[in-house]
C-alpha cells in the first residue's frame, strides 16, 4: 500500500505562490503521496494585526505533521516586528539550516567546471541572531552574541551525520575563534571534541575569512561547512553565487522533532504574480524534503529531470537564460514533470541515506563545574568625562572594599590607568574590579555594595560578573590589559 504523508504547505508572499505551486506539481508528478494541509503566514497575517506574522491553525498544523515546505515570507515594515521566518525556525527549535551548494549543469557561472558540491550547515537559533541588543547610551549598541556549548554540540554532530549520510569525507568547522576565543572558541573546542567520535570522517578547522577566501579561490575543496549563525548566513549567500545566484539555493530547516524545508531566497517583491522566476531552489527544498522522508528515488528523479532541462534541454528561467526565449515559471516546471525519468549523462544524484538526527542530552547545563569562584567584576558605565578623572572617583568609591580598580577599558581597549592618546574614547567605559584577596568569592551582597557605592557618582547601565570556573577564566582580558 502507498504511504501517505501529511505535509504543510505555506505558499508564502510574492513570488511564493508561484514556486511552491511549481514545487508541489513537480512532486505529486513522481507518485509520492502527499495530503498538503495549505497554511498561512507573512504578510497578510501581519496585515490582520497578528504581530508573529504566524496563526495558530499553522503552528497546529506543524506540529501534527512534522514536515513543512514553505514560501518565503515577507518581513512588512510597520506591521509586526519580528520576521515570521524566524518566528518559525524558533517556535520548532529547528537549530539546524542545511543549505547544499552544488554546482548545477547549464547554467553559466565563472565556477563552471569546477565541481562545486558542498554543504553549509548552519546554527540556527543562537549569537547574534537571537537578536538580544540593548543600546547602552544614546549612542551606543550592544548586540549580544550568545553561543552554548549545546547548540554547538548540536549543530556539529549534525554536521558529521550529514557528511555520514551524503558520503562526504571533510567536515570544515569555519569560526573567528582567533578573535572571539570563548564564544567562537566555543563552536571549535566543541568541534574539536565531537570530531574524535566520528574518525571516519576528516575533521578541519578554517578561520571564517579564510574560509570566505578560499570558497572563491578553490571551493570544490569543500565537502561541509559547520558555522555558527551569522557566518554561515554570509558563507551560504557566498555560496548561492558561485552556482548561479538565489535561484538556485535550497535550504532545510531541522529541529529533535520538526523539520522546515524552504529556498534560502525572499519574496522578490518586484516579480510576483509574472511567471517569471526561478522555482528550481523551492524545488529542490523539496527534493531535500522527500531524502528527509526517505523518498530517495523520488528525489533523485526530480534532480535529475531538473539537470536534463536546464542542461540536456537548454529551457531555463530568465534569470539565467536572459528575456528572449526563457521559460515561464509553469512552462518550466512542466519541462521538468515531462523529463521525470531522464537522466543526466555526466551529473549523477549522490547516494544519499537518510541523516540520522542527533540525540544531545535536553538537561539546560551541559557543562558542569566542581569549583567557582567570582574574582572580580565589570562595571560598563556611561560617562563623558575624561578617564582618568573616571578612575580616580571609582578608586575613592571602592577605598575599604573588597575590590580594587584594576583597569578602565574603552571597546576592549585599556585607557587607565597610563594613558594612550591614539584612543579615540566613546562615552560607554568598561570599569574592571577585582578582588584584593585572590581566593576570595564575591557574594552577590559584596557587589551590591560596591555598586551603591559607585553609582552615587557615576551612570552605570549593567555589570557582568567575572567568574573562575574551574580555576580558568571566564572572562577575556582587554588589549593592553596585564
Ligand atoms: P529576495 O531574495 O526576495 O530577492 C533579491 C533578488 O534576488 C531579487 O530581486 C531577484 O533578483 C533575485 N531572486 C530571488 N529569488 C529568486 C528566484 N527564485 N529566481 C530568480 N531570482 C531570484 O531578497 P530581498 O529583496 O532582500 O527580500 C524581499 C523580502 O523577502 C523581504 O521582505 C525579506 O524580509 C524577505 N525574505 C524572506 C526570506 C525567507 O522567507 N526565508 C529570506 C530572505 C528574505
Amino acid at each position: 500500500m502507498t504511504k501517505t504523508y501529511n505535509i504543510t504547505l505555506i505558499p508564502g508572499d510574492g513570488i511564493g505562490p508561484e514556486v511552491t505551486t511549481a514545487a508541489r506539481r513537480i512532486i505529486e508528478a513522481t507518485g509520492v503521496s502527499i495530503n498538503w494541509d495549505v497554511c498561512e503566514a507573512g504578510a497578510e497575517v501581519f496585515k490582520k494585526g497578528q504581530a508573529t506574522g504566524v496563526p495558530q491553525a499553522t503552528i497546529d498544523s506543524i506540529m501534527r505533521n512534522k514536515v513543512a515546505l514553505k514560501g518565503p515570507l515577507e518581513t512588512p515594515i510597520g506591521f509586526g516586528e519580528k520576521s515570521a521566518n524566524v518566528t518559525l525556525r524558533k517556535l520548532f527549535e529547528a537549530y539546524g539550516n542545511i543549505r547544499p551548494v552544488r554546482e548545477v549543469p547549464g547554467i553559466k557561472t565563472p565556477f563552471q567546471g569546477r565541481n562545486i558540491d558542498f554543504v553549509i550547515v548552519r546554527e540556527n537559533l543562537e549569537d547574534l541572531y537571537a537578536g538580544i541588543e540593548h543600546m547602552q547610551t544614546p549612542g551606543v549598541a550592544q548586540c549580544l552574541k550568545i553561543i552554548s556549548r549545546k547548540g554547538c554540540e548540536k549543530i556539529v554532530r549534525l554536521a558529521f551525520e550529514v557528511a555520514r549520510a551524503e558520503g562526504r569525507k571533510t567536515v570544515h568547522c569555519a569560526t573567528k575563534a582567533n578573535i572571539m576565543k570563548l564564544s567562537e572558541g566555543l563552536m571549535k573546542r566543541t568541534f574539536e571534541e565531537i570530531a574524535k567520535e566520528y574518525p571516519d570522517i576528516q575533521a578541519e578547522h578554517i578561520i571564517v575569512d579564510n574560509a570566505a577566501h578560499q570558497l572563491v579561490r578553490r571551493p570544490e575543496q569543500f565537502d561541509v561547512i559547520v558555522t555558527t549563525n551569522m557566518n554561515g548566513d554570509i558563507l551560504s549567500d557566498l555560496g548561492s553565487g558561485l552556482i548561479g545566484g538565489l535561484g538556485f539555493a535550497p535550504g532545510a530547516n531541522i529541529g529533535d522533532d520538526y523539520a522546515i524545508f524552504e529556498a534560502v531566497h525572499g519574496s522578490a517583491p518586484k516579480y510576483a504574480g509574472k511567471n517569471t522566476i526561478n522555482p528550481t531552489a523551492v524545488v529542490m527544498s523539496g527534493v531535500m524534503m522527500l531524502r528527509h522522508l526517505g523518498e530517495f528515488e523520488a528525489a533523485n528523479a526530480i534532480e535529475q529531470a531538473l539537470f536534463v532541462t536546464l542542461d540536456i534541454d537548454g529551457i531555463q528561467t530568465r534569470d539565467t537564460f536572459g528575456n528572449e526565449g526563457a521559460a515561464s515559471t509553469s512552462a518550466f516546471a512542466d519541462a521538468i514533470i515531462k523529463n521525470l525519468g531522464r537522466k543526466h549523462s555526466t551529473c549523477a544524484s549522490r547516494n544519499y541515506q537518510r541523516v540520522k538526527l542527533p540525540k544531545v542530552s535536553k538537561a539546560p547545563d551541559l557543562v558542569k563545574v566542581t569549583a567557582r569562584q567570582v574574582n572580580g567584576l565589570d562595571v560598563f558605565l556611561e560617562s563623558s568625562v575624561d578617564f582618568n578623572t573616571v578612575g580616580k572617583t571609582l578608586e575613592t568609591a571602592v577605598e575599604g572594599t573588597l575590590v580594587c580598580l584594576k583597569m578602565i577599558s574603552s571597546r576592549g581597549v585599556k585607557l587607565y590607568p597610563g594613558s594612550n592618546p591614539a584612543v579615540d574614547v566613546i562615552d560607554m567605559l568598561t570599569a574592571r574590579f577585582s578582588v584584593r584577596e585572590t581566593a576570595y568569592d564575591l557574594t552577590d551582597s559584596d557587589i551590591a555594595d560596591i555598586m551603591l557605592r559607585i553609582s552615587k557618582n557615576n551612570r552605570w547601565n549593567h555589570i557582568e560578573k567575572l567568574n573562575m570556573f574551574d580555576g580558568k577564566p571566564g572572562y577575556t582580558k582587554a588589549h593592553g590589559e596585564d
